[in-house]
């Protein structure tokens, strides 16, 4: 429900309905906009009556919120979300790039390819040093090792951070450690990992299950945005259909609804969705065409030597090339590349 208040409310009469909404057990989400404040109310709603709300000073309207998620529908929230990390803006009209190798493998190579995102005017850096690895005998990640090394190339390159958190309990550690930190698509129904980085005050990416729906994705970030952390974006990294020719399917077809129904950023992962690096230069090209805010994109030195996921990796000459080609389309479309 949204309580939406009068252009001429004054802030004793906003404070008595935040309490009156505090004193009925539920949770009040004060949204000031540029010429009145709402006030979103979540929690059991069954229990009070609109009108008992709708006639208190300094009330204008009352509007039901349809959607089962609340706080990430625009019926609550009409502008674009803007999510800033450092130099990076990730919504709203701007196209954000976020890059590096599946796994952190080493110092070196996490140098390197700090050094070379800086070269190309970028800042987000991504590698994971925890791993969800489909076999337990693969690889599975430096773990709280590879936090650190990816904190030391920060400090020395100033790239920020992008990684994931597997675990509610290594919650702590990777906020310490990442600018930005991922939920990945296997994790985007664990609801203890959802609500524990709910309450930190890092940007959170979350992926798309990989056959989750739409309305199942918007209420995993409703958990977080429950939790008190406003800043969520939303990647989509591709869907489990009848394909045989890629790994999974990008779903951009996803982008515009979403974006008619969330304020949220939405990113895209081509690498992931494809897992064919042939495929990730068009794949992210037609995200911007479609409105995507960004691209989260697996790059190596040398992909045939990557500890994980090389074949959807593309080297450092394809992504250059790559990023020309955004900054070219991004022109006329009127989208700030960062
Ligand atoms: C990853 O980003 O490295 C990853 C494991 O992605 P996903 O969760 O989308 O499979
Ligand atoms: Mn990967």
């Amino acid at each position: 429900m949204l309580v939406v208040m009068h252009k001429c409310a004054t802030p004793e009469q906003l404070e008595s309905v935040l309490s009156i909404i505090l004193s009925l057990g539920l949770k009040a989400h004060p949204l000031p906009g540029s010429t009145r404040t709402a006030i979103g109310i979540t929690g059991n709603l069954l229990s009070i009556q609109p009108d008992q709300i709708g006639a208190l000073p300094g009330v204008m309207e009352i509007i039901k919120v349809t959607k089962p998620y609340k706080l990430a529908s625009r019926e609550f929230h009409e502008a674009d979300t803007l999510v800033t990390v450092g130099e990076s803006r990730i919504g709203a009209g701007n196209f954000s790039v976020t890059a590096g190798p599946c796994s952190v493998e080493n110092e070196v190579l996490m140098m390197k390819t700090a050094d070379f995102i800086r070269s190309l005017g970028l800042t987000l850096m991504r590698a994971g040093a925890f791993k969800p690895r489909t076999s337990p005998y693969a690889f599975q990640g430096m773990g709280r090792e590879g936090l650190k090394l990816l904190e030391r190339v920060r400090q020395k390159t100033g790239v920020l951070i992008v990684t994931e958190v597997m675990e509610t309990e290594e919650v702590e550690a990777v906020a310490d450690s990442a600018d930005i930190v991922q939920i990945g698509t296997r994790n985007m129904q664990n609801y203890p990992l959802l609500r524990k980085v709910g309450k930190i005050r890092k940007p959170i990416l979350l992926k798309r299950g990989m056959a989750s729906t739409l309305e199942e994705w918007l209420m995993a970030a409703e958990y977080i945005l429950a939790g008190g952390n406003s800043e969520v974006i939303l990647c989509e990294r591709g869907v489990r259909t009848f394909n045989d020719h890629s790994r999974n399917t990008l779903d951009l077809s996803v982008i515009p609804p979403l974006k008619a129904l969330c304020h949220l950023p939405v990113v895209i992962d081509p690498s992931h969705a494809t897992g064919k690096r042939a495929y990730v230069p068009p794949m992210t090209l037609a995200g911007l065409a479609c409105g995507a805010h960004g691209a989260v994109i697996e790059i190596h030195p040398d992909p045939d030597k990557a500890l994980s996921d090389g074949l959807q990796t593309i080297d450092f000459p394809s992504f250059e090339k790559l990023m020309d080609k955004l900054r070219e389309m991004a022109k006329p479309l009127g989208v700030v590349i960062s």
